[in-house]
């Protein structure tokens, strides 16, 4: 698989280093729990997802962890606004956050570290010791400590900046900040009053850390010095990912680079705008779910451009995605129906055309989804026209069965299968309508026994104030 590494500018085949087997390990910058994600952040993560489904089709074994920023300027000013502790003002956002992930079908991640765990502010600190005495970073008279860009000549390498304007020595003429270069960036920001009770103690007094170290620290201190993939939205190249770079490859004690291969999505955007939280054009994934669509169309929404597409966000999108959504789910219907004619035993599932690995091909090309759907659908609409025919050129039954087993391939990357319709055995039905008359008439004993006898059957029942829920153990 290729794709275009940020670093590099050039198309590059993904390997797993020596001594990996088949796993890469893959970092995504994740959201900022001050308020709900916006779909806009939502498009980088759909992207990562693809790239990871992607690699695990071709046989990669992933590693992703995915961070989860809930100490900065803006969770501190929400906490502060709302009048209540850091960590009671982030938890809400934290748990939207999964619970969108999982409407938008997005793979979990093997870790989410968190910035304000004080096991990470251990690795931030010890990171920050080792710049220090290695002469890459200083502290200034309130006690913030920054990082030396000078120290680092390749600063500015990923964003192809020449920073050599805003590295000329030039100190900033102002009481607040005593830095050395106006492009030095804060590592450890010392505790001031509007911070409340927020802050840690450290070699350099009580502060919190930067953001960039918060991200270099939880990337390197569970996935290593060495990381495959680092992905984000092309907002993060500069400062935040060209900071990270600084950051590990000053500290760390080997000689790879810090990042293999960068890739950075393009923005979502709003009549030309980029979708922000700051400019207020954005929808959040509840207000889509609101107006009646499903996470399963926004998911097609943000997958169906290339990455590094420009996508303007649009109702009419989300139409078309309602569309493309309803074709496939036909077909699909349509196929399984053709393969049912025969009995299972007896069909053997005939290999579609080899044209349909064009689909993986295409994905193989820095994740061309365009190319990949353009297979998908010249597929459905090839087999729809040989389901209509009566001739010798109709589909078969096994061959219904082979483009329903590459369908299965599909759907693995594109994770646009229609939700899985889950019937309730009538034997369970039979004993949560016996539960709800028992419940009627306050005999709690016999309901909680009930209960049981559902649970014994594999189901789980819950009470909520609509009524009874089941649902699978
Ligand atoms: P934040 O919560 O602001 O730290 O952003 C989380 C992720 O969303 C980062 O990878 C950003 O680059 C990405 N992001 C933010 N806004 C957009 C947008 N409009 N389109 C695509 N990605 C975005
Ligand atoms: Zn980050």
């Amino acid at each position: 698989m290729q794709i275009l590494n940020t670093l590099s500018r050039i198309l590059e085949e993904i390997t797993p280093r020596a001594g990996e087997g088949k796993t890469l390990s893959l970092y995504t910058c994740g959201p900022t729990v001050y308020a709900y994600a916006h779909i806009g952040n939502f498009r980088a993560y759909v992207f990562e997802d693809l790239l990871q489904r992607h690699l695990q089709e071709r046989g990669f074994i992933v590693r992703r962890v995915m961070n989860l920023t809930d100490v900065d300027d803006k969770t501190i000013r929400g906490a502060h606004a709302a009048g209540i502790p850091l960590g009671e003002y982030t938890q809400p956002f934290k748990e939207a956050f999964f619970a969108d992930a999982k409407t938008l079908r997005l793979l979990p991640a093997e870790a989410y570290p968190e910035a304000t765990d004080s096991e990470q502010i251990a690795c931030m600190i010890a990171m920050i010791g080792t710049l220090m005495e290695k002469g890459h970073a200083y502290q200034v008279e309130d006690g913030s400590v920054y990082f030396r860009i000078a120290s680092f000549p390749d600063y500015g390498r990923l964003a192809h900046v020449d920073l050599e304007n805003q590295q000329s020595g030039q100190r900033v003429a102002s009481d607040e900040y005593d830095k050395e270069a106006v492009a030095d960036f804060a590592l450890w920001k010392a505790w001031v009053p509007e911070d409340g009770s927020v802050g840690w103690e450290s070699p350099w007094g009580k502060g919190r850390p930067g953001w960039h170290i918060e991200c270099s620290a939880m990337a390197t201190g569970i996935l290593g010095e060495t990381i495959d993939i680092h992905c984000g939205g092309v907002d993060n190249i500069f400062p935040h990912h060209e900071a990270e770079i600084a950051q590990c490859e000053c500290a760390c004690h080997g000689q790879g680079p810090f990042v293999r291969y960068w890739m950075h999505c393009a923005h979502l955007m709003v009549e030309g705008s980029k979708m922000a939280k700051s400019a207020g054009n954005f929808f959040t994934l509840r207000d889509l779910l609101e107006k009646g669509w499903t996470g399963r169309e926004v998911r097609h929404a943000l997958i169906s451009v290339h990455y590094r597409g420009a996508l303007n966000f649009t109702m009419d999108g989300l139409g078309a995605a309602r569309t493309a959504l309803g074709r496939l789910d036909a077909w699909r219907e349509r196929l399984t129906e053709k393969a049912r004619e025969i009995a299972e035993s007896e069909t053997e599932a005939e290999l579609p055309d080899p044209a349909t690995e064009e689909f993986f091909a295409a994905l193989d090309d820095d994740l061309n989804i365009s190319s990949a759907l353009a297979v998908l659908f010249e597929t459905l609409r090839e087999s729809n026209r040989r389901m209509d025919q009566v001739d010798e050129e109709k589909l078969t039954p096994s061959q219904a069965r082979g483009l329903l087993n590459w369908l299965a391939r599909v759907d693995g990357v594109l994770a646009l299968e229609p939700e899985a319709v889950i019937t309730i055995p009538s034997e369970v039905e039979e004993l949560v309508a016996a539960r709800a008359i028992a419940r009627d008439a306050k005999e709690w004993q016999k309901s909680d026994e009930i209960r049981d006898q559902i649970a014994s059957l594999g189901w789980l029942v819950k009470d909520t104030k609509e009524g009874q829920k089941i649902t699978k153990a």
